[in-house]
């Protein structure tokens, strides 16, 4: 048993779905507000505008949806890590940020 075995059970079609919505709310007024400081919201550094980027806290992969308590701005850096790493891995990487 692994972290990986219940992937299986999100469908294709749902993480579409969930992206699109995503893609909308990138568009608004709150998500505007939410990056104009340019604080990532894992390391707190402050990055350019352009270098931000739109990070689901809990992955879609991992039943994550695409709400706003969901979303947070990201910086690339910190977008990269949580990408190459195990969730495990990337929950040690945020504690040794605290
Ligand atoms: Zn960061």
């Amino acid at each position: 048993m692994t972290d990986y075995d219940w992937l299986d059970g999100i469908d294709e079609a749902t993480i579409r779905r969930e992206r699109a919505k995503a893609r909308e709310l990138r568009k608004t007024r709150w998500w505007q507000q939410k990056t104009a400081s340019g604080t990532c919201y894992y390391c707190a550094r402050v990055v350019a505008h352009r270098d931000l980027t739109m990070d689901h806290l809990v992955p879609l992969a991992r039943g994550g949806r695409s709400t706003k308590e969901n979303l947070v701005p990201c910086c690339k850096d910190c977008n990269n890590k949580k990408k190459s790493l195990l969730p495990i891995e990337w929950e040690h990487y945020l504690e040794g940020l605290l």
